[in-house]
């Protein structure tokens, strides 16, 4: 994959650029999607848009969406003015920028059914095309060949650059989210990078160019399917060492200054007691859910046959998120409840 030189750009550069220009291209946005993430992340775009701005905002659920607005309208410090839409084709009517943040597949691509049958429909009763080209940024993680296919519904219905579909998923969970610190995998081409950073910019601190339209959801998801095996890999030698009477807090000490040393045996360490802001330390809640580990494991499983690429580890660590979460004890809990599956000692 082309490196573009342009990985770890300094934020302050792209967010002064957003905020300076005088001929601004894009007022009117649309945020669908109000989960754990979208909720989070819709709230600190607002707050960080000029008054003269719009947000739109929805979700099939609708408490979610007015509970937002309202939020956002009891801000004391300006933001952009939000509404509730009452589709996802009515959030995207007006917007110059639409960012969607939904489950799956199927959820993403409903919305753009929604989307494009009202851009149709307006469009039957204009007689000048748009001013100003769309942005539709999605951040969900799905898999890249549904994206592309929804890249192309976008740019068949909104030719001639007019509608510019990206993939930005991301990483940093809801405490990111929330703390506005998320870092995106963007697959875009580079001529609309000046465009999408500073919206990027005021939901998280990080925007990392992998290539083209889908390769932000490649690397979300071969980075993904490396931690799905090194979670599993940590819990099972913390529970042999354990097993084999080391002190846990010795081994991940020993492990962290060898080369057995990653993310879930740093950070995210299963052994409750090792590390103490790890989700183990709180009956593993929060954190990273085990459904959507397996989820994006899922995903990458579908990417990796389309690809042609083999993965003789994958089907073994489905096997055993799909066992660990069909037990009470450590269903929806964080992904390191693995050490609790295998019967680490607690
Ligand atoms: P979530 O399930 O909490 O929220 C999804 C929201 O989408 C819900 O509010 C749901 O009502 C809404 N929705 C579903 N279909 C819709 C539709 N057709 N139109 C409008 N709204 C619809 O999910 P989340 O945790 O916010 O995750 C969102 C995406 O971000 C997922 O793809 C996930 O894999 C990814 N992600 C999540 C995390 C995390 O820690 N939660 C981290 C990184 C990436």
């Amino acid at each position: 994959m082309k490196n573009t030189g342009r990985l770890w750009r300094p934020v302050l550069r792209a967010q002064r650029r957003a905020f300076s220009s005088s001929s601004r291209l894009l007022d009117n946005y649309a945020f669908i999607g109000l989960g754990q993430m979208g909720y989070q992340m819709a709230r600190n775009l607002q707050a960080k848009l000029p008054p003269s701005d719009t947000i739109r905002v929805f979700d099939i659920n609708k408490a979610a969406a007015e509970k937002l607005a309202q939020e956002m309208k009891a801000q004391q410090a300006g933001g952009a003015a939000a509404q509730v839409a009452t589709s996802a084709g009515d959030a995207a009517r007006d917007a110059d920028a639409v960012i969607t943040c939904l489950p799956e597949p199927n959820h993403v691509k409903s919305a753009f059914e929604s989307i494009l049958s009202a851009h149709n429909a307006a469009q039957k009763g204009e007689l000048h095309s748009r001013p100003k080209p769309r942005l539709f940024i999605d951040c969900s993680t799905i898999d890249p060949t549904s994206s592309r296919e929804v890249a192309a519904a976008v740019s068949s219905a909104l030719p001639n650059g007019q509608g510019n579909f990206v993939d930005a998923p991301m990483s940093g969970g809801v405490v990111g989210a929330t703390a506005g610190t998320l870092t995106f995998m963007l697959g875009a081409p580079e001529c609309l990078l000046s465009r999408i950073e500073p919206i990027l910019l005021r939901m998280g601190k990080r925007v990392l160019h992998c290539g083209p339209q889908g390769a932000g959801l490649s690397a979300k998801l071969a980075n993904n399917y490396l931690l799905a095996i090194e979670n599993i890999a940590t819990a099972e030698a913390m529970n042999l060492g354990v097993k084999w009477g080391l002190d846990p807090k010795v081994l991940a000490s020993v492990i962290n200054a060898s080369t057995g040393r990653c993310w879930p045996s740093e950070v995210n360490n299963p052994v409750p007691g090792v590390v103490e802001t790890a989700p183990a330390c709180r009956d593993y809640t929060g954190g990273f859910g085990i459904g959507l580990m397996r989820k994006d494991l899922r995903l990458a499983i579908i990417a990796a046959k389309e690809a042609g690429a083999e993965l003789p580890l994958a089907e073994k660590a489905s096997e055993v998120y799909q066992a660990a979460e069909a037990e009470e004890r450590c269903k929806g809990r964080d992904f390191s409840v693995v050490y609790r599956w295998l019967g680490g000692k607690e």
